[in-house]
């Protein structure tokens, strides 16, 4: 048989050297996700697949609730639907004792759906219907509301209906950060947070229990949740002076980073990432100081997303191929893109080769399989060559990848989570056409043609 020809190219190897950050560039092979082969995980549900981590999900939680139980006396989690909101993965949080967070009709329905009593489901969100108010209303759901429509709205529905909504706002502020997340919510500092207090307290028909913000995502500085924890006081204790009324809770929302790396970043995001503790000791410190009597100190709620998850998913994926460029860089072809990993748009992933490779390593650009210009996984990455069929892990994927993962081409993947006992169990079977057509309507007349 003739060989196959390959154009030569020149390009250094490097071998154990160091890159910029002083660390090595070669990494370990990852053959194992909580005791599982991944090639026996690939080889039973297929290629490219997503692996949730129970363990990983639920020692991520005890942290997070033990900072914060740590430093302040009543404290509630919440799980923000929207960061992961397969079933498997929801319930794993309410079995650990969180309530839900939720900004759509359909994510309040599967909260309902998951066993969480209405009275846990936070509702957020600028877009909710009269008919999800009224079912929020009926279930004494807190609404936390983000516009005067739906203040005005609300007061009308619970006179309709003789029930007094349990309610917040949802406050922005200027917390240091920019540029500002002043989309949602009544803003702090130009009086509207005051202006919504006043117009419910006066009307009367609502029972003010909480104050919510939710002051950006992926926050790296501990010290903006200082600040916003501290006007949220300023303004219960304000409500308190004004009303005699005592706000039932503060929500900090969620935010706090992941060890993921932001593309741009100097350092890598595991040694900038703030710990639960950090965050906790910020939030915790401006609230007890704030001036509260201590019997009269709110609940500290959180909706804290990305932090809770990101480490507890990973995508597992399969090398296509191999080409050159024009201008000579390696270029690799994985099984998944950017259809199914939304966060690379945002981050420069850990990727690592499944099996055992050599030290070479060589600059190469991850493409993924849709036939698509924009379906980059990474512009530039050090990693050893692979070839056809081997098998490599993205690290960190449990935030926003499966809740943002789209059908574009190619159909989304089966997901498993791997129990406390290192057992895999199925938890969303891969789509086929059947599942995606299921919705579509052939008008009869088009259903027949000749070619
Ligand atoms: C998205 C969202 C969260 C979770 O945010 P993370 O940055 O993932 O922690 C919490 N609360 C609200 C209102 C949200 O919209």
């Amino acid at each position: 048989m003739k060989k196959q020809y390959e154009r030569p190219v020149i390009s250094q190897l490097n071998t154990g050297v160091m890159n910029k950050f002083g660390t090595k560039t070669e990494f370990t092979p990852t053959s194992h996700i909580d005791d599982n082969a991944v090639k026996d995980l690939l080889k039973e549900y297929g290629s490219p697949l997503f692996v949730m981590s129970e363990r990983t999900i639920r020692s991520t939680y005890k942290q997070a609730v033990r900072a914060f139980k740590t430093r302040y006396p009543k404290v509630q989690f919440a799980w923000s639907y929207k960061t992961n909101y397969i079933n498997a993965v929801c319930n794993v949080f309410h079995q650990e004792g969180s309530w839900g967070e939720v900004v759509s009709r359909f994510e309040y329905e599967k909260a309902l759906n998951n066993g969480v009593p209405g009275n846990k489901i936070i509702f957020n969100g600028p877009d909710k219907t009269d008919d999800d108010l009224i079912t929020a209303i009926k279930n004494e759901s807190p609404i936390h509301i983000d516009h005067l429509d739906e203040l005005y709205r609300l007061n009308e529905l619970s006179e309709e209906l003789n029930i007094r909504p349990q309610v917040a706002i949802r406050v922005n502020m200027d917390t240091g950060v920019y540029p500002m997340w002043d989309r949602f919510g009544f803003n702090y500092e130009n009086g509207q947070a005051w202006d919504a207090i006043n117009k419910i307290m006066l009307a009367d028909k609502m029972d003010l229990r909480g104050l919510h913000c939710h002051i950006g995502t992926f926050m790296l500085a501990p010290s903006a949740y200082g600040i916003a924890a501290g006007k949220m006081s300023d303004l219960a204790i304000g409500i308190k002076q004004k009303y005699n009324k005592d706000i039932q809770y503060i929500d900090m929302g969620g935010g706090f980073a992941t060890k993921n790396t932001l593309k741009g970043s100097y350092l890598p995001g595991a040694d900038i990432c703030p710990s639960f503790d950090d965050y906790a000791e910020v939030i915790s410190t401006a609230i007890l100081n704030a001036g509260f009597k201590e019997n009269e100190l709110p609940l500290l709620i959180l909706e804290t997303g990305r932090a809770m998850v990101d480490d507890a998913g990973s995508l597992l994926g399969t090398v296509i191929s191999n080409k050159r460029l024009s201008d000579g860089r390696r270029a690799t072809i994985l099984d998944f893109g950017v259809n199914v990993l939304f966060t690379a748009f945002w981050y420069d992933h850990k990727i690592s080769p499944a099996q055992d490779f050599s030290h070479y390593t060589e600059n190469t650009v991850l493409y993924g399989p849709l036939c698509m210009n924009i379906d980059v996984v990474r512009e530039n990455i050090t990693l050893p060559p692979m070839k056809r069929d081997d098998q490599v892990v993205v690290h960190r994927v449990g935030a926003y990848n499966i809740t943002q993962s789209m059908q574009f081409i190619s159909l989304r993947p089966a997901i498993v989570m791997i129990d406390m006992e290192g057992k895999a169990h199925i938890i969303k079977q891969r789509e086929n056409r059947e599942t995606i057509e299921m919705n579509e309507v052939l008008p009869e007349y088009l259903k027949a043609f000749k070619l």
